[in-house]
């Protein structure tokens, strides 16, 4: 089986490493955008004592707030510098019930199917060849009844101008090249991918960027950076 993964984009990540848990590093948006999508996760799944799978899960800040709710959290990834620091972190801050792996999601679809209550995978679609093959694995590594929620960027113009040009070229917020336009993925297709991994759509959430006031909110605009929270039927 040839590896899903795209080289380039995975060194890009292990570069970045050591700065991961730096809040005002490149991650500062995914700092800043956490507690918003992990709290709208919690309210849905009730992450307290339930087996969590974070895929594409970097340095851990998705995982790690996910097991400080009172989840048990896998995170994997294939970039290997990401989990190092994610497992350095998780000693550091003495955070429990966390693991990381080096695994490839469709590997451990095969390896352990239907056994998470809650799947997520957020900000990795769009960097990955074949998503529609990540998300067939996400659809099988969840339990009959459990939830699948992930996020992307859209792809319009509008989320060229704001996730390209603005975030990267102009407030430079992200290094130039974290985006390539062509990756991204309109609600509509991620949807039928769900559809087609056995997944029932819940429902849906954006996240927009407020430049003057430099804040996140979660709300009704799909337009730029955009949540779905699925279901696998019982
Ligand atoms: N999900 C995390 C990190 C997002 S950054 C969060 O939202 O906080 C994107 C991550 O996807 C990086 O850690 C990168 O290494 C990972 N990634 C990219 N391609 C991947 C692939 N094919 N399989 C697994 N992880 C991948």
């Amino acid at each position: 089986m040839s590896i899903n993964a795209d080289p380039q984009e995975l060194a890009k990540f292990g570069e970045l490493a050591h700065r991961w848990w730096d809040p005002e590093s490149e991650f500062k948006p995914l700092h800043q955008i956490n507690p918003l999508r992990l709290n709208w996760i919690d309210s849905l799944a009730q992450l307290a004592g339930k087996k969590v799978l974070d895929v594409g899960c970097g340095g851990g800040i998705l995982t790690d707030s996910m097991a400080r709710k009172g989840a048990n959290a896998l995170g994997i990834d294939l970039s290997i510098k990401p989990l190092k620091v994610a497992q350095l972190h998780a000693m550091e801050a003495g955070t429990e019930n966390v693991d990381y792996r080096e695994v490839a999601v469709e590997a451990l679809a095969a390896e352990a199917p239907a056994s998470f209550d809650v799947v997520t995978c957020m900000e990795m679609l769009e960097h990955v060849p074949d998503p529609a093959s990540v998300v067939r694995a996400l659809g099988q590594l969840v339990r009959p009844g459990g939830w699948v929620f992930l996020s992307t960027l859209n792809r319009n113009v509008k989320s060229f101008m704001l996730a390209i040009v603005g975030a990267e070229y102009l407030l430079k917020m992200l290094p130039a090249g974290t985006h390539e336009y062509a990756r991204f993925i309109k609600p509509s297709e991620l949807a039928q991918m769900c559809r087609e991994a056995g997944l029932e759509l819940h429902s849906a959430k954006g996240l927009s960027y407020n430049p003057l006031t430099q804040a996140y909110k979660l709300g009704s605009d799909t337009d730029v950076n955009y949540l779905l929270a699925c279901k696998r039927p019982d």
